[in-house]
């Protein structure tokens, strides 16, 4: 499809296991014009994951010759390792016209904000911090000294969420995803 607008940049943030994957899989699944940004990452994949397509698993030193090469448009620390959102794809789907969601952390939500602050930021948050233990054990990807880590990191995340324009509680997928659509839909009535 071409346009002569570019599309929406909308970044989902939210802590650890509040269930960013699975709200944007729905996403993708509802509403046709959306792309997904796959990030650059130097964590090690999960049982499951696939390069190229979750993530683009690479090492340290490739990560760094791509900051040193401008290639993101934030990146971030998150756990002792690396991720990053990869501009080129970013810039062609977009003149595409299609609108790209981005699944990153809130200190990449902040980047973000500061250099493209025509984003439409959504954060997702847990009916209650006890659910998101209770989400991220079930998912059985972390070890137990993971799991701890992102708990803490989970408590300064929430307290981010007041900087977003949006906050939608994830404690019904099926709601949470319509309030999410429902946004888009708007922010795209106002940009077009
Ligand atoms: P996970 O290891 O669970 O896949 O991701 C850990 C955290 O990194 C999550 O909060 C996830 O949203 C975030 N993340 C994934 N990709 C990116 C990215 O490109 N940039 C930033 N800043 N965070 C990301």
């Amino acid at each position: 499809m071409s346009s002569s607008k570019p599309g929406l940049l909308i970044v989902i943030s939210g802590p650890s296991g509040v269930g960013k994957d699975t709200v944007i899989k729905r996403l993708l699944e509802l509403d046709p014009n959306l792309r997904y940004s796959v990030s650059y990452t130097t964590r090690a994949p999960r049982p499951g994951e696939v390069d190229g397509v979750n993530y683009h698993f690479v090492s340290r030193e490739e990560f760094e010759r791509l900051i040193r090469e401008g290639a993101f448009l934030e990146f971030a620390t998150y756990d002792a390792n690396l991720y990053g959102t990869p501009i080129a794809e970013l810039d062609k789907v977009r003149a595409d016209g299609h609108d790209i969601v981005l699944k990153i952390d809130v200190q990449g939500a902040e980047q973000v904000r500061k250099r493209a602050p025509d984003a439409l930021r959504i954060f997702l948050a847990p009916p209650s911090m006890d659910e998101l233990v209770r989400r991220r054990t079930e998912r059985h990807s972390e070890s137990a000294r993971d799991q701890a880590a992102r708990q803490i990191i989970a408590k300064d995340e929430m307290a981010l969420a007041p900087h977003f324009d949006h906050v939608v509680v994830n404690d019904d997928l099926e709601r949470a995803v319509q309030e999410v659509l429902a946004i888009i839909r708007r922010a795209r009535e106002r940009h077009t």
